[in-house]
């Protein structure tokens, strides 16, 4: 058997696995006693609701990879990867077709197998505890713009990248440095062109709200450059508030559920967080570190496209490129995994310091408390995550973690 087959199939089972010993360690992590923080904010009833709806996540996670896993490995060994590179091949002459037909034809199988997943999650998880607010309409509407975009810009940074393979010396280069501008330029625009194809942003209206906020941005020497208020509730009650893009294009966005639900001085500590993030280099210091981490990735991608065992794996005798990068995803998911675990660490250091600077510049660590408590509510999270849990996957501390930090700054103020 093909050394990089056993690799790889061996790597699938062991990532089911471990997903399987975290989900059920965080399970068990859960207890019926109201956190001390949350007595009061909590009642039992809702705590409960809070656990049921973990439970039910992390049951349809189990069954979605216990159907997954089987499927992939299936498809692997029954020579699936050959039935498309042979219609693809089929298709056209030209590399570069076939090698978007190769593309297309698996983003579509993927599209079709993940759907009744999404509609489950969306329609039945989701609907159960009074979140879903998203019409057929616009489930439907979401995933034909999702595949326009795919088509529009996948499809040409797809072929731009064969290009450089088939032609250029030193290909791993040339294509890391010509997808890091289109990354960059994509992040750019992203905010005014493709963001506004799935919410409908605009300006937060004058009032106690932005008068507030400005005062804050003023005081700390922070050029706004656009605040707005986006329609989170076309799709579910869940509350949320983001930054996105830079220069220019520099905004924060305030799902209107979140502005609905919370009071000023909560939102301006929401929005100090934000602010926070940018003001202490965290935007820009995640895009060096993406952009580092995909040069490393195009490197090891070098060493391994021309090898004709990792295409024999997938039952292929040649070695179109095409497929060579698909195969070279399943290859690097143990470093993926691994940055993605990095990351994490860096991510929830960066959140303890937007919180940090949400507590000195306004003073009001009992806002961001309260407005934390809030969002951990009305979006049903989990206050017991297990640590595991919270190491492997968690982008954000625990919120107990992040109160307990605040309550820090409270000591040294009079508020
Ligand atoms: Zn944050």
């Amino acid at each position: 058997m093909n050394g990089y087959l056993i690799f790889i199939l061996a790597l699938l089972v062991f990532s089911w696995l471990i997903s399987l010993i975290v989900e059920t360690l965080n399970v068990r992590n859960l207890s019926t006693e109201i956190p001390a923080e949350f007595q009061g904010v909590y009642d039992d009833e809702k705590y409960a609701q809070s656990q049921r709806y973990l439970k039910d996540n992390t049951r349809f996670g189990q069954v979605q990879a216990g159907i997954m896993l089987p499927l992939t490995i299936a498809f692997i060994l029954l020579g699936g990867f050959r039935w498309i590179n042979n219609l693809a091949q089929a298709a056209s002459e030209h590399m570069i077709v076939q090698g978007l037909v190769f593309g297309g034809i698996l983003i579509l199988i993927g599209q079709i197998i993940g759907l009744p997943f999404s509609i489950y999650s969306t329609f039945v998880i989701e609907e159960k505890y009074g979140f879903n607010k998203t019409t057929w309409k616009t489930f439907v509407l979401d995933i034909l713009k999702g595949l326009l975009l795919t088509v529009l810009l996948g499809a040409p940074i797809f072929a731009l990248i064969l290009w450089i393979f088939s032609s250029v010396a030193n290909a791993w280069l040339w294509a890391w440095g010509a997808l890091s501008v289109i990354q960059l330029f994509i992040l750019f625009i992203a905010p005014v062109v493709i963001l506004p194809l799935f919410n409908k942003f605009t300006p937060l209206e004058a009032g106690e709200l932005r008068s507030e906020i400005e005062e804050f941005a003023d005081a700390q020497k922070y050029k706004l450059s656009g605040i707005f208020k986006i329609d989170g509730s076309k799709r579910s009650t869940k509350s949320n508030a983001y930054f996105t893009g830079f220069g220019k294009t520099k905004r924060i966005a305030l799902f209107d559920t979140l502005i609905e639900k919370h009071t000023t001085g909560e939102l301006v500590g929401v929005l100090a967080h934000e602010i926070g993030h940018c003001k202490l280099g965290h935007i820009k210091k995640s895009i060096v570190i993406s952009l580092a981490s995909s040069l490393m990735m195009f490197f090891i991608l070098s060493l391994f496209i021309t090898k004709g065992g990792l295409y024999a794996a997938f039952g292929i005798d040649s070695t179109p490129l095409y497929a060579g990068l698909i195969f070279f995803g399943f290859l690097y998911a143990p470093i993926s995994m691994i940055l993605g675990i990095a990351g994490n660490i860096l991510s929830r250091k960066h959140e303890f310091e937007a919180d940090a600077f949400a507590a000195e510049t306004t003073n009001e660590p009992g806002e961001m408390i309260s407005a934390l408590k809030k969002l951990s509510v009305d979006n049903l999270s989990n206050l017991t995550p297990h640590p595991l849990k919270v190491f492997l996957e968690y982008s954000h501390p625990p919120v107990l973690e992040r109160i307990k930090a605040l309550r820090g700054f409270e000591t040294t103020n009079s508020h």
